[in-house]
Order: C-alpha cells, then sequence, then structure tokens
C-alpha cells in the first residue's frame, strides 16, 4: 500500500469515548483512513508526510446547519452584527451610504432588534440616513428584512400583502402605510426581487472565498439548509475549480403550497450532485422567529404575537412529511416555537406509524423553547435535535432584558435552547452556526455550547448554565451526530479504518482546553477526504 498522506507524531481523539487511540499515526488512501498504527509501520512510501508534532486529530468537524451561497451573498452589503444600538446602526448605515452613486443600493446584513432598544424595528425608528436610498437590511435571524421608503417604493409595497407562507407580513402601522419590515421569505422576495444581484461570477468568488474561511476554521463539512437562486451551479463550478474544501449536504426548500409536480421533482433529484455536494434530504418551516412574532407557540408571547404556522394548514405539512417519509426523504424542519416543535414531532410520529421507520431520520431544526414532555419525545421518534448554542448565547441575556426573552416571559425564556436535556434525554444533538445569522467556526459554536456566555463578553454571567454541554457533547455534536444524521456512521464521524479522511488537527486537546480558550485554539490542518484544504502557515 502507498498511502497519499500520512500523519505522524499525532494524538488521535475519539469523540465517542474522549480518550486517545492507543496509535500516533494515520495513513490516508483513496480519500479514507486505510490504517492506524506507528509512524515507522505507516510512513513508508507515502506519497505526503506531515509530522504533526503531538497535535490532535479529531474526526473533520461538520456544522449542522449553515447557509455557503445565500449567506455569501447576504454579507456581501454592511455588516451591522457589531451595532449594539440605533446611533451605531445609524453611523454605519451613514457611512454606507456615503459610499454610493446615486440611485445604487443600500444592502446590509446582522441587524439584531434588540439594537433598537424598545422603538419599534421600522424606517422610521433608523430615521433619515437612509432618505432616497433604495435599502435593504437583512435582520440577524434571515427571517426579515428592514427596507427603505425608496425600497418600498421601487417594490411597489405600498400596503398589507397575503401571501401562502402563514407568517409572511409586510408589517404596517396603524393607517395601513408599511413600517418597512418585512417579515419571512415571501415578503422579503418582494424587495430582493428588484434589487440588484451579483452575477454568477462574482457569487462563485464570494462562496468560494467563505469556504476557504471555513475550512480554515476546520470545517470539513457542512449540512446547508437551502439550495436556493443559484446555489447548486454555484458548487459544481467551484467543485469543477478545485475551490470546493468542504464536503456538502444540501436540504432544498419545501415551501406551503408545493404541488404533487415539484415534491416528486424533489424526492427524484435525492443524491444528485458532485463528489464532494449532493442533493440530501429536505428543508421545510414550521414556524418562523420570536423576535419577529412569527415563531408558532401553544400560548401567545407578550405582544399577543407568534400564534400561527408558518403553513397556514398544518394538516398539509404533516401530508407532506409523510410522502417525503414514505418516499425515504429525510427531513429537516425549522421549528422554534414550542407548538411548531410539537407540530413536527406529531407529524413525524404519524409517518412512522404509516409507514414504518424505514431508517429515514428527520431532524427539527432550532428547537428555541419547548417543555419537558416535549425534550423526551425526540429520543423516542429517532429525531435529531439541530441546535445552534451561539443563537442563545448572542443574541438573548442571562438577566432576560433582549428581545427574545421578553417576548416569551420567564417561563418559556427559561427553557431556552435545552441542549444538556435533550442529550440526557437520549436525543442525537447536532450542532451548527446557521451561518451567516452566527459566525461559522466551529470551535467558537462548541465554546458557547460549554460555557453559554457571548464570545465577546466572557464576564457576563452564563445564560442557563445548566443548559451547557460538556465538552465530550460538544465534540460529538461536530462529529459523531452530524455522521448519525446523514445516515453515514458506518463511514464518517470518527477516526476508524474505511472511514472518510475528513480529519481536523487542533494544536491541543479541545476537550482539556479550558471553555473561555476553546475559541482561540489554532487549527493547525483540515483534512477533507484525504485533500489538505487548509494547512495554518
Ligand atoms: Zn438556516
Amino acid at each position: 500500500m502507498h498511502p497519499d498522506l500520512v500523519l505522524t507524531n499525532a494524538r488521535l481523539l475519539d469523540p465517542g469515548t474522549g480518550t486517545f487511540l492507543p496509535f500516533d499515526a494515520l495513513a490516508v488512501a483513496d480519500g479514507r483512513i486505510a490504517r492506524l498504527g506507528t509512524g515507522r509501520e505507516l510512513a513508508a512510501g507515502a506519497a505526503e508526510l506531515v509530522d504533526l508534532d503531538g497535535a490532535v486529530v479529531v474526526p473533520g468537524l461538520t456544522d449542522g446547519h449553515l447557509h455557503p451561497v445565500s449567506g455569501a451573498e447576504r454579507t456581501a452589503g454592511v455588516d451591522l452584527s457589531g451595532c449594539a444600538d440605533l446611533d451605531e446602526v445609524r453611523a454605519a448605515l451613514a457611512a454606507a451610504a456615503r459610499e454610493l452613486a446615486a440611485g445604487q443600493w443600500l444592502r446590509g446584513w446582522g441587524l439584531d432588534p434588540n439594537a433598537f432598544g424598545g422603538l419599534p424595528v421600522s424606517a422610521d425608528s433608523v430615521g433619515a440616513v437612509l432618505d432616497g436610498v433604495p435599502a435593504a437590511i437583512d435582520l440577524f435571524d434571515a427571517h426579515s428584512m428592514l427596507a427603505s421608503r425608496r425600497a418600498l417604493e421601487l417594490a411597489g409595497i405600498d400596503g398589507p400583502r397575503r401571501f401562502e407562507q402563514g407568517s409572511a407580513e409586510v408589517v404596517c402601522d396603524a393607517d395601513g402605510r408599511p413600517t418597512g419590515l418585512l417579515l419571512e421569505d415571501a415578503a422579503c422576495e418582494l424587495v430582493d426581487a428588484v434589487a440588484p444581484r451579483p452575477d454568477f461570477e462574482e457569487l462563485c468568488r464570494a462562496t468560494a472565498e467563505v469556504l476557504r474561511r471555513m475550512a480554515a476554521a476546520g470545517l470539513t463539512g457542512g449540512h446547508a439548509m437551502d439550495a436556493n437562486g443559484q446555489s447548486l451551479a454555484v458548487y459544481a463550478a467551484l467543485e469543477e475549480r478545485g475551490q470546493l474544501p468542504l464536503r456538502l449536504r444540501i436540504a432544498p426548500w419545501v415551501q406551503p403550497g408545493v404541488g404533487p409536480e415539484e415534491l416528486a421533482a424533489l424526492i427524484r433529484r435525492q443524491g444528485e450532485g458532485g463528489r464532494h455536494w449532493r442533493i440530501a434530504g429536505a428543508k421545510l418551516f414550521m414556524d418562523g422567529t420570536i423576535d419577529n412574532g412569527t415563531a408558532w407557540l401553544e400560548r401567545p408571547d407578550c405582544h399577543g404575537e407568534s400564534t400561527g404556522a408558518f403553513w397556514p394548514d398544518p394538516a398539509e405539512y404533516t401530508r407532506v412529511v409523510g410522502e417525503l417519509h414514505r418516499a425515504g426523504v429525510p427531513t429537516a424542519t425549522h421549528a422554534i416555537g414550542d407548538a411548531a416543535v410539537r407540530h413536527v414531532l406529531d407529524a413525524v410520529e404519524r409517518a412512522v406509524a404509516a409507514h414504518g421507520a424505514g431508517g429515514v431520520r428527520h431532524r427539527v431544526e432550532h428547537v428555541e423553547t419547548v417543555p419537558d414532555d416535549t425534550v423526551a419525545r425526540f429520543a423516542a421518534l429517532g429525531v435529531t435535535a439541530s441546535m445552534q448554542p451561539t443563537h442563545c448565547t448572542e443574541y438573548t441575556r442571562a438577566d432576560h432584558t433582549d428581545n427574545w426573552s421578553r417576548r416569551l416571559g420567564e417561563e418559556r425564556a427559561g427553557r431556552a435552547f435545552r441542549c444538556r436535556d435533550l442529550a440526557e434525554a437520549g436525543a442525537r444533538v447536532v450542532l451548527g452556526s446557521d451561518w451567516p445569522i452566527a459566525p461559522f467556526a466551529p470551535l467558537g459554536v462548541m465554546a458557547g455550547a460549554r460555557h453559554r456566555r457571548p464570545a465577546r463578553h466572557p464576564e457576563q454571567p452564563p445564560h442557563l448554565p445548566g443548559q451547557a454541554l460538556t465538552p465530550l457533547q460538544a465534540l460529538a455534536g461536530y462529529t459523531l451526530a452530524p455522521a448519525w444524521a446523514a445516515g453515514e456512521e458506518d463511514r464518517a464521524g470518527r477516526l476508524a479504518v474505511g472511514h472518510r479522511a475528513d480529519l481536523t488537527v487542533l494544536a491541543a486537546d479541545p476537550l482539556s482546553t479550558p471553555d473561555a480558550e476553546l475559541a482561540a485554539l489554532p487549527v493547525r490542518l483540515t483534512v477533507r477526504g484525504g485533500e489538505i484544504t487548509h494547512r495554518a502557515g
């Protein structure tokens, strides 16, 4: 055997036990782990030999929920994610507006509703800085947009609209005048349709750069939760150019109003793709977000909102999930509120009762506030909980003075992002960033899962420390759990002979690295399918 790559002087960490394997070298051939042993045994004839000098190898880290292409497009505009109040928002927008030619669009992203300090999220609250400027600003949750008056005008939005997506809304004031806030995809699309989009090459360039940074952060794979726009063509083009360093599993959206032909086409296209990307599963939405009042809760939030499902007829969602299940298509449903999560679990339960489990592994994305009896159902139904702990640590506060917590009230805010309870109840907990909603660096997300504090303010108290994952649980969330969710536990997620050579090499043991230092732990090497996709300088 002539291995393509041999790593020596390695410490090989098993994410199942948290212990090191009794080998110090790993040989890769044909994209798989071919042998484990000693450096002396394995090094002979290696095409490439890398002495890791005691660095720690973990199975390649996989982000369970991200949006590489749409994220690359969204994050092309002004970054507002660091703006803590309206003055900062206005200053950032004014600076960007000064750079624009007359009539040119301003795009922004990452706007946090907490920055409005209790004022409504509206064009009026932002004030004069956007006068005459066509501007489309994504809120941090990517489920809502703030459009300027000029943008509304160009999109022909002058009053309320009705949408097939139950929680989509052109928010209007008491006189029926749009405020600029647009909720959910269908409403945002009205403005997106008239705003200029990057051309294909620009999109490829931006996505390639994002993927390069993801590999440098230690990611070898990701579960991409949309196939929107030109995403699939971008992945194909990047792979052809040797610019696709992540292994991507892509779930296209299935939206309310989906017709039988569209559904059949999605079922048919399962498995399509290239060498390292493929269509797998379907992404659905059961609700929107707590912050926008578009989640689906058992009881209204304190504004009387978040009372409805994203599917105007939730029974239709159940029917579609049943059909996908019968066809062997795993579903991933965005469900944030307690009623939404319950409905998704009910739908899976019915599908399994009607057609048998059939090895189809469904998942719920986000699971932001749920009661005890719902927590217990995940393991029983074999449904994966796909969680983004940094949405909790970065956008909510332990003292519950943030918009998310205030809307929910004490009882439901006290059930926030129950990663630990779900893990302890036997559910598979997949971790991810939902980038561009939160930063993609996997060690940062794992750190957030472990300390439950905001990355930039480690001095703040943790939000529900009882929901913190152990270091081993957090590592499993990026290795074993995503492999299981993808039905690939026999070939991914562990360091074992025959498994894919997707490897992340860290300067030290992530399990014994203190929580507060984990995010800064250097990533020495990233390997996807035996190919080195990142090597620290
Ligand atoms: Zn998402």
